[in-house]
């Protein structure tokens, strides 16, 4: 099973928040955040990053299906 991540750069505010949380998961660009691998192995650190952005610009995805950021 894997998961997916991405990150809505028309969201992200670029506060760096997820990049100093889980810099294995998330590394800051110039204006926005990008997962540094777009297929990870399932990691509840992925899903507290998407709970925590303020801007909800991080997507987790498991076959399709979005489990984060969670409601
Ligand atoms: S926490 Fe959200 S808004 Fe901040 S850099 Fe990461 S994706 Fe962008």
């Amino acid at each position: 099973m894997t998961w997916q991540l991405r990150v809505d750069k028309t969201l992200c505010g670029a506060t760096g928040m997820c990049a100093a949380l889980t810099p294995e998961l998330f590394e800051l660009r110039d204006a926005y955040a990008e997962p540094v691998r777009s297929e990870i192995e399932p990691d509840e650190l992925a899903l507290d990053a998407a709970d925590q952005c303020p801007m909800q610009a991080i997507l987790v995805t498991e076959n399709g299906k979005e489990i984060g950021p969670r409601p």
